[in-house]
């Protein structure tokens, strides 16, 4: 809801300036979709600012329908898909800012378990995981706060420091917890996906080697154990309209 307050200095200006503002907060709307009712709201911390990092060998991806109302469920008003070249990055990966990377053989996956990986990364992006690491990073290294506004900087402050890593590592847990339950949600109500034929199937086919959407993640049978309890809202949600 946006509330404009117009102060008219000369008749007839302030009626044209209503509309031009009108116009701006409708296209404003439109650029950033209203999240489902059910989607957590997004977080209110700092932005940092994120290069649009290259992606050696990956092409563009015409996203799938579902993929598309997927976004829109989160609130995210734009996501670049890409196709990995090859399967080093695992199934699927999100990079900062906005973009969602599949690798090829992800893409022959069964429709549900694919939208479930897509709608896995969507959670990262929409719920701003990679600002929330930027921030823990910066505060357990006791750095000033704003120390930097580049958020891929404050991300080096891993790099080789396996004790900070292990102190954010509970941080990461919660995401990919997060991402999993909510990606599954996401994919019952875009592409009416139950969590037996998305999530389940997927971790269950993919045994234990650690659930393949990236490294770090935990078991299958452990994921498996975090999702149940959310299979009966996804089967209400696969009932409802995607949008
Ligand atoms: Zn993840």
């Amino acid at each position: 809801m946006c509330t404009l307050a117009i102060h008219p200095v000369w008749p007839g200006l302030g009626q044209g300036l209503f509309l031009i503002l009108f116009v701006w907060a409708g296209s404003m709307h439109a650029a950033q979709p209203v999240p489902a009712v059910w989607f957590p709201d997004t977080p209110t911390i700092r932005h940092y600012v994120w290069a649009d990092q290259p992606c050696p060998g990956c092409t563009a991806l015409s996203p799938r329908p579902g993929w598309s109302r997927m976004a829109e469920l989160a609130g995210v008003s734009h996501v670049q898909f890409k196709a990995a070249s090859g399967e080093s990055g695992g199934h699927a990966y999100s990079v900062a800012p906005n973009a969602v990377v599949l690798s090829p053989s992800a893409l022959k996956l069964d429709a549900c378990q694919l939208a479930f990986l897509v709608g896995h990364e969507i959670v990262h992006i929409a719920q701003r995981h990679f600002d929330e690491d930027a921030i823990a990073l910066s505060v357990y290294s006791g750095k000033p706060a704003h120390w930097t506004r580049q958020g891929e900087e404050a991300m080096q402050l891993a790099d080789g420091n396996f004790s900070l890593a292990l102190r954010v590592s509970h941080l990461w847990q919660q995401q990919e917890q997060e991402a999993d339950w909510l990606g599954a949600l996401l994919a019952a109500q875009a592409s009416e996906c139950s969590i037996e034929r998305s999530a389940l199937a997927y971790f269950r086919q993919s045994g234990e080697s650690g659930g393949g959407i990236a490294a770090a993640h935990p078991p299958s049978s452990e994921r498996i154990g975090h999702l149940l309890p959310f299979a009966e809202s996804a089967q209400r949600l696969t009932q409802r309209e995607p949008r």
